[in-house]
Protein backbone atom coordinates (compact mmCIF):
# COMPACT_ATOMS: atom_id res chain seq x y z
CA UNK A 1 0.00 0.00 0.00
CA UNK A 2 1.32 3.36 -1.08
CA UNK A 3 0.62 5.20 2.31
CA UNK A 4 0.30 3.28 5.72
CA UNK A 5 -3.79 3.38 7.46
CA UNK A 6 -3.77 5.08 11.09
CA UNK A 7 -6.20 5.81 13.50
CA UNK A 8 -9.68 5.84 12.61
CA UNK A 9 -10.67 9.75 12.22
CA UNK A 10 -14.49 9.24 12.04
CA UNK A 11 -17.62 7.01 11.82
CA UNK A 12 -20.50 8.00 9.71
CA UNK A 13 -24.07 6.08 8.94
CA UNK A 14 -22.39 4.21 6.00
CA UNK A 15 -18.39 4.70 5.94
CA UNK A 16 -15.61 5.22 8.50
CA UNK A 17 -12.75 7.19 7.75
CA UNK A 18 -9.14 6.46 9.01
CA UNK A 19 -6.26 9.32 8.71
CA UNK A 20 -2.82 7.99 6.83
CA UNK A 21 0.95 7.99 7.05
CA UNK A 22 0.52 10.88 4.90
CA UNK A 23 -1.59 14.05 6.15
CA UNK A 24 -2.91 14.96 2.85
CA UNK A 25 -4.66 11.31 2.20
CA UNK A 26 -7.00 9.72 3.80
CA UNK A 27 -8.75 6.31 3.54
CA UNK A 28 -12.47 5.51 3.67
CA UNK A 29 -14.32 2.37 4.19
CA UNK A 30 -17.57 1.35 3.20
CA UNK A 31 -19.97 -0.57 5.49
CA UNK A 32 -23.13 -2.33 4.51
CA UNK A 33 -24.78 -0.62 7.30
CA UNK A 34 -28.48 1.59 5.87
CA UNK A 35 -29.76 4.05 8.13
CA UNK A 36 -33.25 5.68 6.36
CA UNK A 37 -35.64 8.32 7.91
CA UNK A 38 -33.02 10.48 9.58
CA UNK A 39 -31.60 7.15 11.34
CA UNK A 40 -34.79 6.00 12.71
CA UNK A 41 -34.35 2.52 9.86
CA UNK A 42 -31.39 0.55 10.58
CA UNK A 43 -30.37 -2.60 8.87
CA UNK A 44 -27.68 -3.70 6.08
CA UNK A 45 -27.54 -3.98 2.23
CA UNK A 46 -25.82 -7.05 1.86
CA UNK A 47 -22.27 -6.22 0.16
CA UNK A 48 -23.54 -2.72 -0.16
CA UNK A 49 -20.20 -1.53 0.58
CA UNK A 50 -18.06 -2.83 -2.16
CA UNK A 51 -20.97 -1.52 -4.83
CA UNK A 52 -21.05 1.79 -3.13
CA UNK A 53 -16.93 1.48 -3.44
CA UNK A 54 -16.64 0.41 -6.75
CA UNK A 55 -19.00 2.17 -8.32
CA UNK A 56 -18.06 6.09 -7.15
CA UNK A 57 -14.98 5.15 -7.37
CA UNK A 58 -15.26 4.37 -11.28
CA UNK A 59 -17.56 7.13 -11.56
CA UNK A 60 -15.44 9.91 -9.91
CA UNK A 61 -12.23 8.33 -12.79
CA UNK A 62 -14.54 8.84 -15.46
CA UNK A 63 -15.73 12.57 -13.78
CA UNK A 64 -11.68 13.47 -13.51
CA UNK A 65 -11.44 12.65 -17.64
CA UNK A 66 -14.10 15.12 -18.31
CA UNK A 67 -12.82 17.53 -16.26
CA UNK A 68 -14.29 17.28 -12.84
CA UNK A 69 -11.67 17.65 -10.05
CA UNK A 70 -12.39 14.45 -7.56
CA UNK A 71 -10.65 13.02 -4.31
CA UNK A 72 -10.47 10.22 -5.69
CA UNK A 73 -6.75 8.80 -5.02
CA UNK A 74 -6.67 4.94 -5.15
CA UNK A 75 -9.04 2.11 -4.90
CA UNK A 76 -7.11 -0.60 -2.83
CA UNK A 77 -9.18 -3.32 -2.39
CA UNK A 78 -13.22 -4.40 -2.32
CA UNK A 79 -14.28 -2.01 0.61
CA UNK A 80 -11.73 0.28 0.87
CA UNK A 81 -9.86 3.54 -0.66
CA UNK A 82 -7.41 5.96 -0.42
CA UNK A 83 -8.75 9.62 -0.96
CA UNK A 84 -7.84 13.39 -0.55
CA UNK A 85 -8.46 14.50 2.37
CA UNK A 86 -10.60 18.19 2.46
CA UNK A 87 -12.42 20.04 4.43
CA UNK A 88 -16.33 19.65 3.42
CA UNK A 89 -18.38 22.26 2.66
CA UNK A 90 -21.41 22.25 4.69
CA UNK A 91 -23.86 21.69 1.52
CA UNK A 92 -25.72 18.97 0.32
CA UNK A 93 -26.13 19.60 -3.28
CA UNK A 94 -29.22 17.98 -4.42
CA UNK A 95 -30.00 17.59 -8.88
CA UNK A 96 -33.50 16.74 -9.84
CA UNK A 97 -34.53 15.62 -13.11
CA UNK A 98 -37.58 13.93 -12.39
CA UNK A 99 -40.19 14.40 -9.65
CA UNK A 100 -39.28 12.14 -6.92
CA UNK A 101 -38.77 11.89 -2.93
CA UNK A 102 -38.88 14.93 -0.80
CA UNK A 103 -39.78 17.36 -4.28
CA UNK A 104 -43.09 15.33 -5.41
CA UNK A 105 -44.10 15.24 -1.41
CA UNK A 106 -43.38 18.97 -0.87
CA UNK A 107 -44.51 20.18 -4.45
CA UNK A 108 -47.60 17.73 -4.97
CA UNK A 109 -46.41 16.66 -8.31
CA UNK A 110 -46.38 13.17 -9.09
CA UNK A 111 -43.27 11.03 -8.69
CA UNK A 112 -41.65 10.20 -12.25
CA UNK A 113 -42.54 13.55 -14.00
CA UNK A 114 -39.83 14.45 -15.72
CA UNK A 115 -38.66 18.68 -16.04
CA UNK A 116 -38.41 20.75 -18.57
CA UNK A 117 -34.93 21.60 -17.41
CA UNK A 118 -33.14 20.07 -14.03
CA UNK A 119 -33.53 22.06 -10.36
CA UNK A 120 -30.44 22.26 -7.99
CA UNK A 121 -31.05 22.66 -4.54
CA UNK A 122 -29.15 22.96 -1.39
CA UNK A 123 -29.46 21.77 2.09
CA UNK A 124 -27.44 22.57 5.06
CA UNK A 125 -25.68 19.35 6.18
CA UNK A 126 -26.48 19.00 9.54
CA UNK A 127 -28.54 15.39 11.22
CA UNK A 128 -29.66 17.38 14.18
CA UNK A 129 -31.94 19.83 12.02
CA UNK A 130 -32.29 17.19 9.38
CA UNK A 131 -30.28 18.69 6.64
CA UNK A 132 -32.93 21.58 6.46
CA UNK A 133 -34.06 22.66 2.68
CA UNK A 134 -31.88 25.98 2.28
CA UNK A 135 -31.01 28.58 -0.78
CA UNK A 136 -27.69 30.50 -1.72
CA UNK A 137 -28.79 33.12 0.33
CA UNK A 138 -28.69 31.31 3.60
CA UNK A 139 -25.42 29.59 2.70
CA UNK A 140 -23.49 32.77 1.90
CA UNK A 141 -25.31 34.40 4.75
CA UNK A 142 -24.08 31.31 7.58
CA UNK A 143 -20.42 31.76 5.68
CA UNK A 144 -21.33 28.28 4.60
CA UNK A 145 -19.37 28.72 1.25
CA UNK A 146 -18.39 31.93 -0.78
CA UNK A 147 -20.44 33.24 -3.75
CA UNK A 148 -17.53 31.81 -5.89
CA UNK A 149 -17.86 28.41 -4.20
CA UNK A 150 -21.10 28.21 -4.72
CA UNK A 151 -20.38 29.26 -8.90
CA UNK A 152 -17.84 26.33 -9.02
CA UNK A 153 -20.01 24.03 -7.26
CA UNK A 154 -23.16 24.80 -9.51
CA UNK A 155 -21.67 24.49 -12.37
CA UNK A 156 -19.67 21.02 -11.73
CA UNK A 157 -22.71 19.47 -10.35
CA UNK A 158 -24.90 20.31 -13.95
CA UNK A 159 -21.98 19.31 -15.77
CA UNK A 160 -21.94 16.06 -13.41
CA UNK A 161 -25.50 15.41 -13.94
CA UNK A 162 -24.81 15.19 -17.42
CA UNK A 163 -21.80 12.85 -17.80
CA UNK A 164 -23.77 10.84 -15.37
CA UNK A 165 -27.17 10.97 -17.66
CA UNK A 166 -25.26 9.45 -20.66
CA UNK A 167 -23.11 6.77 -18.80
CA UNK A 168 -26.13 5.56 -16.66
CA UNK A 169 -28.87 5.63 -20.15
CA UNK A 170 -25.52 3.59 -21.46
CA UNK A 171 -26.49 1.27 -19.10
CA UNK A 172 -29.95 1.37 -19.13
CA UNK A 173 -30.52 3.61 -15.88
CA UNK A 174 -32.39 6.82 -16.24
CA UNK A 175 -30.72 9.20 -13.14
CA UNK A 176 -33.89 10.61 -11.35
CA UNK A 177 -31.83 12.55 -8.97
CA UNK A 178 -28.70 12.71 -6.20
CA UNK A 179 -26.88 14.04 -3.78
CA UNK A 180 -23.02 15.60 -3.91
CA UNK A 181 -21.33 16.92 -1.68
CA UNK A 182 -17.98 18.92 -2.16
CA UNK A 183 -14.87 20.00 -0.23
CA UNK A 184 -12.17 22.19 -0.17
CA UNK A 185 -8.11 21.42 -0.39
CA UNK A 186 -5.71 23.25 1.81
CA UNK A 187 -5.32 26.02 -1.15
CA UNK A 188 -8.87 26.63 -1.32
CA UNK A 189 -9.87 23.98 -4.78
CA UNK A 190 -13.30 23.13 -4.82
CA UNK A 191 -13.15 19.40 -5.49
CA UNK A 192 -15.71 16.33 -5.48
CA UNK A 193 -16.58 14.53 -2.22
CA UNK A 194 -18.25 12.00 -0.50
CA UNK A 195 -19.57 9.12 -3.13
CA UNK A 196 -21.85 8.50 -6.04
CA UNK A 197 -23.99 5.48 -5.28
CA UNK A 198 -27.70 3.98 -4.87
CA UNK A 199 -27.24 5.15 -1.48
CA UNK A 200 -27.15 8.98 -2.67
CA UNK A 201 -28.82 8.77 -6.41
CA UNK A 202 -32.29 7.28 -7.63
CA UNK A 203 -31.99 5.08 -10.68
CA UNK A 204 -34.46 3.60 -12.41
CA UNK A 205 -34.55 0.98 -14.83
CA UNK A 206 -35.08 2.83 -17.93
CA UNK A 207 -37.63 0.27 -19.57
CA UNK A 208 -39.63 -0.79 -16.47
CA UNK A 209 -38.81 2.28 -14.27
CA UNK A 210 -37.70 -0.47 -11.30
CA UNK A 211 -36.32 0.97 -8.76
CA UNK A 212 -32.85 0.00 -8.33
CA UNK A 213 -31.27 1.82 -5.18
CA UNK A 214 -31.39 2.74 -1.51
CA UNK A 215 -35.66 3.46 -1.99
CA UNK A 216 -35.83 0.01 -2.36
CA UNK A 217 -34.98 -0.27 1.45
CA UNK A 218 -36.29 3.15 2.72
CA UNK A 219 -39.73 2.12 1.57
CA UNK A 220 -39.26 -1.46 2.86
CA UNK A 221 -39.76 -2.65 -0.93
CA UNK A 222 -37.30 -5.28 -0.92
CA UNK A 223 -34.44 -6.83 -3.17
CA UNK A 224 -32.23 -3.84 -2.27
CA UNK A 225 -29.26 -6.35 -1.81
CA UNK A 226 -29.64 -7.70 -5.80
CA UNK A 227 -30.65 -3.91 -7.05
CA UNK A 228 -27.12 -2.53 -6.26
CA UNK A 229 -25.39 -6.05 -7.41
CA UNK A 230 -27.65 -5.74 -10.97
CA UNK A 231 -26.53 -1.38 -10.94
CA UNK A 232 -22.93 -2.87 -10.18
CA UNK A 233 -23.42 -5.45 -12.96
CA UNK A 234 -24.72 -2.95 -16.10
CA UNK A 235 -21.94 -0.43 -15.05
CA UNK A 236 -18.85 -2.30 -14.53
CA UNK A 237 -19.50 -5.44 -15.89
P1 LIG B 1 -34.89 13.59 -1.51
O1 LIG B 1 -34.66 15.05 -1.18
O2 LIG B 1 -35.96 13.41 -2.52
O3 LIG B 1 -35.05 12.77 -0.28
O4 LIG B 1 -33.50 13.06 -2.16
C1 LIG B 1 -33.04 13.50 -3.41
C2 LIG B 1 -31.82 12.69 -3.83
O5 LIG B 1 -30.73 13.03 -3.00
C3 LIG B 1 -32.00 11.18 -3.70
O6 LIG B 1 -31.31 10.57 -4.78
C4 LIG B 1 -31.32 10.82 -2.38
O7 LIG B 1 -30.72 9.54 -2.48
C5 LIG B 1 -30.27 11.91 -2.26
N1 LIG B 1 -30.12 12.36 -0.87
C6 LIG B 1 -30.62 13.47 -0.30
N2 LIG B 1 -30.25 13.58 0.99
C7 LIG B 1 -29.51 12.51 1.26
C8 LIG B 1 -28.82 12.05 2.44
O8 LIG B 1 -28.80 12.69 3.50
N3 LIG B 1 -28.15 10.86 2.31
C9 LIG B 1 -28.13 10.15 1.14
N4 LIG B 1 -27.46 9.00 1.09
N5 LIG B 1 -28.73 10.57 0.02
C10 LIG B 1 -29.43 11.73 0.07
Amino acid sequence: MKYEVKKQMYEGKAKQVFATSDPSIVMVHYKDDATAGDGEKKGTIRDKGIVNNKLSNALMQKLEKEGIPTHYVEEINDRDTFVKKVEIVPLEVIIRNVAAGHFSLRMGVPEGTPFKTPILEFSYKNDDLHDPFINHYYALALDLATQKEIDTITKYSFKINEILKKILLDANIRLIDFKLEFGRLPDGTIILADEISPDTCRFWDATTGAHLDKDLFRRDMGGEADAYQEVMKRLLG
